[in-house]
């Protein structure tokens, strides 16, 4: 079968995810940094342009009034030269017949005489417009950058007479900007580390939360094995119930004793084996919300009775007595399933009778404005504070000498208290070794009274 895809994606949603934050994330810090450098880098590069194009104007200015006096021009040349400012080299070239320029001032006293016969400057003289261009020195290192502008000189009635050549450096510009990158890179490299760093993290949380998906999967795999298992345990066993208790009964004929001893043992195994099955029912179906509670007004007495009813007999079997303190006549009434009243109550007097060897169990009640406590006391065997405080869990059993023998789950208890949680009720548990134990369940009453 080919490998589906949209459960491909579904899985590893969180892996996908992680990988493309640890790619993307820090290649846009580089990209968003390289292009802030190169941006600013351009911005400088034309501010100089229009710098260097304010200079020719000015120096228009300053030699209107002298083009024809060749001297004054390289005066004033010297002079701008000597105040050190960015402008590398100022050349002045007239035109001459033969198509070329030449040179009757420049801050490169070699240069003078020399005629120029480039197209740059037939065009800026015909064209009567400056132009700008950008050069690089490479006989330097690190190669030096200069904006080049030619442009027209004009005499003070406005005639052209001149051409002007200034070359701009941006060394300056260029050392800013290089500075500028290195301390952006170091800056980069650390925000890179550390946003690294973060992320790496939070691939250990992605770590945690697959685990903590798994688990809840497995668990959830654990719960349906469960509940699958137990419901399909109940009819076969009560199967086994019925042909033993046929047996028992002499139905299928007379057998003898031996026989007979060997079932009775086979019955009571299956019936605790049908316990262990519902108490496993109960508890997925309380974990998965899958019980129904048929909620009621109900009469406590009525179902407390009932329960001693049905335990008295093995009671009885360990000559233990049961005392119920009734309630008086005109008695608040409850509002909760009686079923699962009935299976809450039939848990913790039973476990009062299983845990008792001698005495007996007293229940009574105890009311006041808006509970109702049903509280059952036993003379048993006891349990340290420790065992107290983990009595509700799961599975957890108090194993003493005197219990040992004593069959269970350590299911009973944590299905009484969710039961019992479900209807809005608390139950409490008081105990000391070999002195007994006191369980209260208190639930709250309703307005309704007898
Ligand atoms: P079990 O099936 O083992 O009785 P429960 O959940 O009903 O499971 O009870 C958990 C444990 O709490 C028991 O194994 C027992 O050790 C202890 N226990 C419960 N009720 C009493 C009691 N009345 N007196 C002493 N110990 C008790």
């Amino acid at each position: 079968m080919p490998p589906d895809r949209t459960s491909f994606f579904k899985d590893n949603f969180q892996f996908i995810y992680s990988l493309i934050l640890i790619v993307f994330i820090p290649v846009a810090i580089v990209v968003n940094t390289l292009w802030g450098i190169q941006n600013t880098q351009k911005n400088m590069d034309y501010e100089l342009q229009r710098k260097a194009t304010l200079a020719e104007e000015v120096f228009d200015g300053a030699v209107a009034n002298s083009l024809e006096n060749d001297a004054t021009i390289q005066t004033i040349i010297d002079q701008i030269q000597k105040s050190g400012s960015e402008v590398k080299e100022i050349t002045v070239l007239k035109p001459q017949q033969e198509e070329g320029f030449l040179v009757i001032a420049s801050s490169e006293t070699k240069n003078l005489g020399l005629i120029y016969k480039s197209l740059h400057n037939a065009a800026v003289w015909v064209e009567d417009q400056p132009i700008a261009t950008l050069g690089s020195d490479t006989g330097v290192t690190p190669p030096e950058r200069y904006w080049t502008v030619i442009s027209p000189l004009k005499d003070s009635s406005g005639d052209k007479k001149a051409l002007v050549d200034m070359k701009v450096s941006l060394k300056d510009i260029d050392i800013l900007t290089q500075k500028n990158l290195s301390q952006s890179m170091i800056i980069l490299v650390v925000t890179v580390f550390f946003v690294l760093l973060l992320l790496v993290n939070h691939f250990r949380f992605f770590e945690y939360a697959v685990l903590f998906r798994r688990l809840k999967e497995v668990d959830q795999m654990k719960d349906d094995f469960i509940s699958i298992a137990s419901h399909e345990m109940k009819t076969p066993m009560a199967g086994i119930k019925g042909y033993l208790s046929m047996i028992l009964e002499g139905v299928s004929g007379k057998i003898d004793q031996k026989a007979k001893d060997h079932v009775e043992k086979a019955f009571a195994n299956v019936k605790r084996l049908d316990v262990l099955v519902n108490e496993l029912l109960d508890v997925s179906r309380l974990e998965q919300g899958r019980i129904q509670f048929d909620m009621q007004p109900i009469d406590l007495t009525t179902t407390v009775k009932q329960v001693i009813e049905e335990l008295k007999v093995k009671a009885d079997e360990k000559r233990l007595t049961i005392q119920y303190q009734e309630m008086p006549e005109s008695h608040p009434k409850i509002f909760a399933d009686p079923d699962r009243i009935a299976q809450i109550l039939d848990n913790i007097i039973g476990n009062a009778i299983k845990y008792t060897f001698k005495g007996g169990i007293q229940i009574y009640h105890q009311i006041d404005q808006e509970n109702l406590k049903i509280i059952i006391k036993d003379s048993g065997v006891g349990m340290t504070p420790e065992d107290r405080k983990r009595l509700f869990e799961k599975f957890y059993r108090i194993r003493t000498k005197q219990t040992q023998d004593v069959p269970g789950t350590g299911l009973g208890l944590w299905i009484t208290r969710e039961l019992i949680h479900r209807q809005n009720g608390e139950v409490y548990v008081d105990s000391m070794v070999n002195i007994g134990s006191q369980f209260t369940i208190v639930f709250p009453i309703i307005e309704e009274k007898k």
